[in-house]
This record gives C-alpha cells, structure tokens and sequence, in this order.
C-alpha cells in the first residue's frame, strides 16, 4: 500500500485529480486572514460561528490564529440539491444554542459557490439583530460573484469545478485531506466512498 500523508487514506489518494491549494498554503492564508480580523476587530470580542459540517477545519486553525478574544457557535444547515450542487431552498439541521443579539458575529464559511445557502444564511442570523454580521469565505468560486452577498474576507478565488478537502467532502468522505483539490472523473463517477 502507498505511503500518504496525515489524512490521506491511502485509498483516496489515487481519486485526486489535482491538487489546486496546498495545506501549506492554506495555513499561510489563514494566517493572513486572522491578521486582518485581529486588526479590524481590535478592542472587540468576536462571536464566531461555523457552519458545519464544512467549516470544522477553517474553523479550528482560524480560531487559534486569531488573538482577538472570541467565543464559538456552530450551525448545521442543508440545501437541498444533488452531492455535487445545491439549490438554495434551506432547512436549518442544528441551530445556534444561544442568541447573537448585540454579538459581532463572524460567519466563518468553506466554500461559496453559488453563494445560496450564505445569502439564505446572512439574511437568517440577520434578523436575530447581531451588532455587526460579516463573513469569511476560505475558498470562493466565479459563480458567487452573481449573488449579492457581501463577503468581507476570501481566503483562494479557485476555479468553478468541485473539490475536496480541509473539510471539504463527497458524499461524507474526503474531508480529512490537508489539501483542496478535485476528483478525477473515475472517482466521481464511482461515487464516494471511503
Ligand atoms: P452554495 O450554496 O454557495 O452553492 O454552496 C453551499 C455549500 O455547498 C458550501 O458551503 C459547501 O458546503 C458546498 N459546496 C459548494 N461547492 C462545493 C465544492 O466544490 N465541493 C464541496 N465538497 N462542497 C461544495
Ligand atoms: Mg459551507
Ligand atoms: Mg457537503
């Protein structure tokens, strides 16, 4: 059996297509990103809530990048559609525990794509009246800019095809990967599995 990577199940290492973000890379721009949130929210403490199940490894090397005092919230939400596109009808799986009333909330997201389900979401924890309501995006594809959801922080503008990794998944499988990358067609066309 192949010799891979921390997180790299030597039996998906064979589906990736290619590599589009290193884990080196990721780690750097998140690193960058939590300069920017430590500077914009100085003398503040940030709420900041994940949406799972995507955003467990942002979330988890972002908070501990970040100097800014915070707390964490975690939401599970699902849009309806196939394992490779949503729809953007939402329905909310797991909810905040606690209000974000006069909270400054930051969304810390994976991936926006057609940028639906964050849109649905934005205007959501809106009307929960948070003190201030912005987001951060790691990776962003070409069709988000057609939405009008204002993303104040991207990590990596990446092409529009699907990937894997960094908590990124396939039908459940994938997320451990270090890297984003895409499927080749074989392992698409299989269909995931561990
Ligand atoms: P959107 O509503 O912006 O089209 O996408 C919503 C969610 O779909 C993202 O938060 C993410 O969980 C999932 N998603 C979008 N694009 C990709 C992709 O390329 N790969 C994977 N694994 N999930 C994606
Ligand atoms: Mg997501
Ligand atoms: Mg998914």
């Amino acid at each position: 059996e192949e010799d891979t990577a921390p997180g790299v199940p030597p039996q998906q290492a064979a589906d990736i297509g290619e590599v589009l973000v290193t884990a080196d890379e990721i780690a750097e721009r998140i690193a960058a990103l939590a300069a920017k949130v430590d500077a914009d929210y100085a003398g503040r403490e940030l709420l900041l809530v994940g949406v799972l199940k995507g955003a467990v490894m942002v979330m988890a090397d972002l908070s501990r990048a970040l100097r800014t005092p915070l707390t964490m919230e975690f939401m599970a939400v699902s849009s309806y559609g196939s394992a490779t596109s949503s729809s953007g009808v939402v329905r909310i799986l797991k909810d905040l525990d606690r209000s974000i009333e006069g909270r400054d909330v930051l969304v810390v997201e994976d991936i926006i794509d057609s940028g639906l389900t964050l849109s649905w979401l934005l205007k959501n924890l809106r009307s929960r009246n948070p003190a201030s309501l912005e987001v951060l995006a790691l990776f962003r594809k070409p069709e988000a800019i057609t939405v009008d959801v204002d993303v104040r922080y991207v990590g990596f503008d990446i092409p529009s095809a699907f990937v894997v990794g960094y908590g990124l998944d396939y039908g459940e499988h994938y997320r451990t990967l270090p890297f984003v990358g895409t499927l080749t067609p074989e392992a698409i066309a299989r269909g995931p599995r561990p």
